[in-house]
């Protein structure tokens, strides 16, 4: 990608009623545009990285059985109705010239429930499971956080079904570990603790992914022994103490949700009457599991994570590009060469942004800083008088001069 032809430009100052640090790196990046509190547009660049993520996310439920299925956002009143959630604050509500009411979905298990209790009637239709990458909507009294806390955003949401307990549990695992596949995979998975939560009314407890960062609104309880940690929320009088190994030392950290995990049992199968036939032609009760990640809130997490004062520092797996090519001077020698550079790499599959443009070095090196590329080569009259490029990685401060016959090799590396 030319950058001269890219939508969407670097700006300076982040909009001064933006607090949030990966809100202002992403709009002065390029990343995205704010058009009111908690609503975005993803910019090219924004959405590159947006996509990637959804990718390893759809990569990792397809690997665990999921079926990508497609629910609508606008929702009917009456099935909220059946499962007595219609009058919860986090709904936004939306009224009709004619008078009719719908919801826009935060969450879908009144979606989902009744879908599956159309096509599911066996007991040899279970396990399954089901899962999408959506927008969804909640009515925030205060969305301050970026996109860590959107009014508007995208979530993946898994629904499994099961005949049993047990194999309800067996899945409820299997998820656990597709998720800190995926953690791992956009490189923050050293920094999240499965976070025992409250399990609502009908289960001991639920898990959270909590990612430790200074951003977080959520405070959590770290054992160091288990690895595992447990919410603010769920503690007991002030003393909080690990659920696994009752330890009372617990490190206390700030940190971001950045996925959960449910057991809701037949909480909404009961709730629309979904049965299924066993073997011996008795009805019974279905057991479900819900599970959630929220993409959007991945790559904000990930942009307070990875920064510097200069910037944004993309983990590879979800760059928008991985090589920024900058061209310094407009010298034939040097226009020639970085045109050269930029079709190898076409030709190759690798993904480069070129630094195009008619701007001073420092406009473009400050520019490639922001945006935040592993990988920055820069083109010169004096680099070529050495017949080399200079390569830098974002994540390291020195320069490495690599001959242009040696380049090829040094890129597919
Ligand atoms: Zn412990």
């Amino acid at each position: 990608m030319l950058q001269s032809k890219l939508f969407g430009k670097t700006i300076r100052e982040a909009p001064k009623d933006e607090l949030s640090k990966n809100a202002q790196l992403l709009i002065r990046g390029g990343f995205v545009d704010k058009t009111m509190a908690g609503v975005y547009t993803y910019l090219p660049l924004g959405l590159r990285v947006l996509r990637k993520i959804e990718n390893i996310i759809r990569e990792e439920m397809n690997a665990i059985g999921g079926q990508e299925i497609l629910m609508p956002a606008l929702q009917n009143k009456k099935d909220w109705e059946a499962t007595g959630r219609w009058d919860i604050d986090v709904m936004m509500k939306i009224k009709t010239s004619y008078n009719k009411e719908y919801g826009l979905g935060w969450t879908h298990e009144e979606v989902v429930t009744p879908l599956a209790k159309k096509y599911v009637r066996s007991y040899k239709d279970f396990p399954f499971y089901l899962y999408q990458i959506q927008t969804k909507f909640r009515n925030e009294p205060r969305a301050k956080s970026g996109i860590l806390r959107g009014r508007e955003f995208l979530m993946k949401d898994l629904y499994s079904f099961h005949n049993s307990e047990d194999d309800l549990d067996k899945y409820y695992e299997i998820v656990k570990d597709a998720y800190f596949k995926i953690l791992e995979r956009v490189d923050i998975k050293n920094k999240t603790y499965l976070t025992y939560a409250s399990g609502g009314d009908f289960s001991k407890y639920s898990h959270e992914f909590q990612t430790v960062a200074s951003a977080g609104e959520d405070t959590i309880y770290i054992c160091d022994k288990c690895g595992v940690a447990v919410n603010e929320e769920i503690v007991k009088d002030n003393q909080p103490e690990c659920p696994e190994c009752q330890n009372k030392k617990l490190r206390k950290e700030k940190a971001i949700e950045t996925g959960n995990i449910f057991k809701l049992k037949d909480r909404f199968s009961r709730s629309f009457d979904f049965k299924y036939l066993d073997k011996d032609g008795k009805e019974k009760p279905i057991l479900m599991g819900c599970y959630g990640l929220g993409p959007t809130r991945l790559m904000g997490t990930i942009v307070e994570i990875f920064n510097d004062k200069n910037g944004i520092i993309w983990p590879k797996a979800i760059a928008p590009f991985q090589i920024h090519l900058v061209k310094i001077g407009g010298g034939e020698k040097v226009n020639r060469r970085a045109e050269e550079i930029y079709k190898a790499c076409l030709d190759k599959n690798i993904e480069m942004l070129s630094d195009d443009r008619e701007e001073s070095a420092g406009v473009k090196f400050k520019d490639a800083d922001l945006i935040g590329i592993p990988i920055r080569i820069v083109v010169s009259e004096k680099t070529l008088n050495n017949n080399c490029v200079e390569v830098k990685r974002r994540s390291k401060d020195q320069v490495e001069l690599i001959k242009i016959s040696e380049l090829n090799g040094y890129l597919e590396n």
